[in-house]
């Protein structure tokens, strides 16, 4: 091998990672959570984070936690946003009707 060919594969390898590069970017996530229709705030997904919501209609304790969202508990009566468990994916949705929250999954761009 000539020192030109060595030379040629370390270029190749560069850029054969410059879309696994890019791909991991664009794949950064956040959770948008909502009250009644109004914006609340907004959290990256790829920092662990315990955010209480606290409203006039309720509590709810939102974690997040390896690139997942979740309620981990909350007041209300249902408890139907506490038993949806974990969401990930971009489009996915916890909501708590009793509470007029509403959690969703995008990609961050
Ligand atoms: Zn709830």
């Amino acid at each position: 091998m000539k020192i030109n060919d060595i030379l040629l594969i370390i270029v190749l390898l560069l850029f054969s990672f410059i879309p696994l590069a890019f791909i991991n970017r664009s794949a950064a996530k956040i959770a948008v959570v909502s009250v009644n229709n109004e914006h609340y705030k907004t959290v990256s997904l790829d920092k662990d984070a315990v955010l209480t919501v606290k409203t006039k209609y309720g509590e709810n304790i939102v974690k997040i936690e390896n690139n997942t969202v979740a309620v981990e508990s909350a007041d209300c009566a249902d408890k139907i946003c506490v038993r949806s468990g974990k969401i990930e994916n971009a489009g996915e949705v916890i909501a708590c009707l009793p509470h007029r929250l509403l959690i969703e999954v995008k990609e961050d761009d």
